[in-house]
């Protein structure tokens, strides 16, 4: 199934709080992948372009401060960070304003020509796991195993608010639940790379699975995929 150097290419899509980024951190360390957290990088290209005041109207101005982008996912004592033109931006780009700008932001042409390049490029040796919300219809249509993780906007909202609130946000639950409710309408109707399911995406609903529900099925799908087709690992 998969001629690519490192094994294969798993797309991992879905909407905003569905659990993508646990499950894919955990599915590729046991696998020995490497995780490429797509969204991680929408948000850095989001606060540089609002860092460096860029007008999003202008064109020109927009492609050339695209261009020059500088987003990295480093490796730090085993913890994924994001690095952007030179700086650890990794808690910075987590504040739901980030959350609801990135969602604007990454509906510019500039923006995802720019990040689409780098995405191909880190995912295209294989032995990746791809989150984001565009993988498996747009990054990499030919991703051997396609993922779409799904749960209802309420189970989404409330886990988001955990989330934010052990971190020491101030934020209310309906508030979280209305941000992820926007978050999907601005993701899902924007006409460059929606977030839609792929035809040939497997979808799983976790709102009533555990995490380690999730990923035993993940799991076991990819493992009957790549024995049966005799892929490289
Ligand atoms: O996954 P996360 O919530 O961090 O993504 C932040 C935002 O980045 C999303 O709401 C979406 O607008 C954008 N995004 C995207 N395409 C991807 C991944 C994320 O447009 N592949």
């Amino acid at each position: 199934m998969s001629a690519r150097k490192n094994g294969i290419i798993i797309a991992l899509d879905g909407p905003s709080g569905a659990g993508k980024s646990t499950v894919a951190r955990l599915l590729a360390d046991g696998l020995g992948y490497m995780q490429i957290d797509t969204g991680a990088m929408y948000r850095a290209a989001a606060l540089l372009i609002s860092q460096a005041g860029i007008d999003v109207t202008d064109q020109l101005a927009l492609v050339a401060f695209c261009n020059e982008l500088d987003i990295r996912l480093e490796l730090h004592n085993g913890r994924q960070r994001v690095v952007a033109n030179g700086a650890d931006v990794t808690e910075l780009i987590r504040t739901p304003e980030m959350s609801l700008l990135t969602s604007r932001t990454s509906a510019l042409k500039p923006v995802r020509d720019a990040l689409l390049k780098l995405q191909r490029l880190l995912g295209s040796q294989g032995g990746v796991v791809l989150e984001g919300r565009d993988i498996g219809t747009v990054v990499f249509p030919d991703a051997e195993l396609k993922f779409y993780l799904i749960a209802s906007a309420e189970e989404r909202g409330r886990r988001r608010y955990q989330e934010l609130t052990l971190k020491g946000e101030q934020v209310s639950l309906e508030g979280t639940i209305a941000e992820v409710i926007a978050r999907d309408q601005q993701d899902s109707e924007r006409d460059l790379a929606p977030l839609r399911q792929a035809e040939d995406a497997i979808a799983i609903d976790s709102s009533h699975l555990t995490l380690e529900e999730v990923l035993t099925r993940m799991m076991a799908i990819f493992h009957q995929r790549t024995e049966s087709t005799g892929s490289t690992l």
